[in-house]
């Protein structure tokens, strides 16, 4: 805290974009538990207090569905429903209901401490998973647990008071719950949480209804209290609270700025992404939901590059079915038609699955996951490929099969798409015939043998956030070799031109979707390799068009052969920066430099 009674705190930049307004904090502290052994005969009517407020917690969340389906048509409210379809069904899981009522009744617990026992169980379960998502997952289970000790305890349990238009929310963690209410009946201004990771639905959720977020800030709640001036810099992470008049006012401008730049990045919308020197690159967004279909659009996405289906099956515990697949592929399908849409087989396995059907593996990157995972589950895998058959008939399909690592793998693939087209076709069903299957290319050994992939398929897509973690040795998730993580490393760039050559002489398009492509600072380079598509989030979209606008192909390949020539990843890395800033004087501090807290 400064002298003037200014904070500054640095969390995860979770959704960007600046917002200042008042605090709003939501007091979501834990309840207290009270704790009690029971008397023998007390233990019947202990097991009715227990049934009446799971009952009760049903039906509050059945009602907040219902509000969030009110709201049908708005961004997320899909994922939203998923989210409380998932608390509903905890409610009845054997797991948190059996053992709660196994220790009223043998342990003779009050229902409070036996539901807080259970849930601790449970999340411990959890906590064996390292695994970012699952983490995450151990918060539904606590905000459930804490509806059900609020029920026996006679509280109300929701979010009841409505912040005002334009608020900042502030808060300890935000149940899905919570964040599916406050953005259905309110526009909040942003979000900021002590708790939380990219990967939370609060993050998620952010990111698809374009509201600034910063989470895992540590210890907002303590610091601001409702109705405190608060600046949230959503595209660095910042937050300021009770800021100077001096400090308001930079913000303010930056805010401007950053709407300025917005509007400006977006007149090229419509604008086709050609250099130039006349090549064109489609600039293509990657979508975890139907729901971020709208805001890929509006930032001039021409197409979706990625669906990543799992996460689908990742917001619930039981399995979505064909039917579902086949509605939510549709409904994407038609939202873009006649653009393209490639849709990836579930990227599912380690602990990517629902619960139930998690397997304890001790390298799960390395394990079974993807292709190999759906391969030896040929149910599961023919329920969404009837789905995707099933749904080509409303617009413009592509399939593409993750972590392919050889031919045989490509091809055992390509006989279960080709099982599900003849049992359809056997059917009756209608479908569309010649549909492009595509692979991702994230295996090193994929990589080096691109040109016999090629042979076999309709289109590569470069999954950079694998591949550079299977080709360098470092696990993407780990924060402690993050400073080896290098999509420039000599090795990778080799990589990257053996497939995009490959891809060229098959004549087949090879496409980018690692995080890499929508990197501006790597934009020259990548046209230098003749990527013919680039797939990001849709907001990075413009400021990547910008530069392939203002760019020409020769320059990116004369590039890249110097590139080849260097050696060392931090001499390549400066290479380019310094051809970027010496061919777009300034453009780049237009993307870093929207805020005025340097860093
Ligand atoms: C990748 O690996 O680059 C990719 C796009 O897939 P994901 O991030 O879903 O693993
Ligand atoms: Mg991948």
């Amino acid at each position: 805290m400064t002298p003037s009674g200014t904070s500054i705190l640095v969390g995860i930049a979770a959704s960007p974009g600046i917002a200042i307004g008042r605090c709003w904090s939501v007091d979501r502290r834990r309840v207290r538990t009270p704790k009690r052994r029971l008397a023998p005969e007390e233990v019947d009517a202990e097991l009715a207090r227990l049934r009446t407020a799971l009952e009760l917690s049903d039906l509050q969340l059945s009602e907040v569905k219902e509000k969030v389906e009110r709201a049908e048509g708005a961004p997320g409210t899909a994922e939203h429903t998923a989210i409380i379809d998932m608390h509903r069904m905890m409610l009845k899981d054997e797991m948190l209901v059996l053992e709660a009522q196994r220790l009223v009744r043998e342990d003779r617990l009050n229902a409070e401490w036996a539901v807080k026992r259970a849930v601790r169980k449970i999340k411990s379960a959890f906590h064996e998973h390292a695994d970012e998502y699952f983490k995450e997952r151990r918060a539904d289970v606590d905000y459930v647990g804490e509806r059900i000790i609020k029920n026996l305890l006679g509280q109300a349990p929701d979010v009841d008071e409505v912040p005002p238009e334009g608020a900042i929310v502030v808060a300890h963690d935000l149940s899905p719950a919570d964040t599916a209410l406050l953005l259905h009946e309110r526009k909040v201004a942003a979000f900021v949480t002590d708790a939380g990771a990219k990967t939370s639905h609060t993050a998620i959720v952010a990111r698809a209804l374009e509201v600034p977020a910063v989470v895992g800030v540590g210890r907002i709640t303590t610091l601001a209290s409702r109705g405190d001036w608060i600046v949230v810099d959503g595209s660095r992470g910042v937050v300021v609270i009770n800021p100077t008049p001096g400090e308001r006012a930079d913000y303010e401008a930056a805010q401007a700025r950053y709407r300025a730049e917005e509007t400006e990045l977006l007149r090229t919308r419509d604008l086709p992404a050609r250099t130039q020197d006349d090549v064109t690159v489609r600039l293509a967004g990657n979508i975890e939901f139907a729901e971020e279909v709208p805001s890929l659009l509006s930032h001039g996405g021409e197409a979706v590059g990625l669906y990543r289906t799992e996460f689908l099956f990742l917001g619930r515990s039981d399995l979505p079915t064909e039917e579902e697949h086949y509605q939510d592929y549709r409904r994407v399908l038609e939202a873009l038609a006649p653009r393209p849409v490639t849709i990836r087989t579930f990227d599912l396995g380690g602990d990517k699955l629902p619960a139930g059907m998690r397997v304890h593996a001790e390298n799960p990157a390395l394990g079974l996951r993807a292709i190999r995972y759906c391969l030896r589950q040929p149910d599961l895998f023919r329920s969404q490929l009837r789905a995707l058959l099933r749904a080509s008939v409303h617009g413009n399909l592509r399939i593409m099969f993750p972590m392919i690592s050889g031919v045989a793998e490509l091809r055992a693939a390509r006989k279960a798409l080709d099982d599900a087209r003849a049992d359809l076709e056997r059917e009756g069903v209608p479908l569309k015939a010649g549909i492009p299957v595509g692979i991702m290319i994230e295996l090193p050994s994929a990589a080096m043998i691109a040109d016999r992939l090629a042979k076999e398929c309709a289109f590569f897509s470069i999954g950079t956030n694998d591949l550079i973690q299977y080709t360098i040795g470092i696990d993407r998730q780990n924060k402690d070799v993050a400073y080896l993580y290098k999509p420039l490393h000599l090795a990778v760039l080799r990589l990257l031109k053996q497939i995009c050559d490959a891809g060229r002489a098959a004549n087949i398009p090879v496409s980018m979707c690692g995080e890499m492509a929508g990197e501006p600072v790597n934009a020259l380079v990548l046209l230098g390799l003749g990527v013919s598509e680039l797939s990001m989030n849709g907001p990075s979209i413009p400021f990547v068009k910008r530069i392939v606008r203002a760019a020409r192909a020769a320059d990116g390949r004369a590039l890249l052969e110097r590139l080849l020539s260097l050696t060392v990843a931090d001499d390549i890395e400066r290479e380019v920066r310094t051809e970027m800033e010496r061919r777009f004087p300034g453009l780049l501090e237009d993307e870093a430099n929207v805020g005025p807290v340097s860093g």
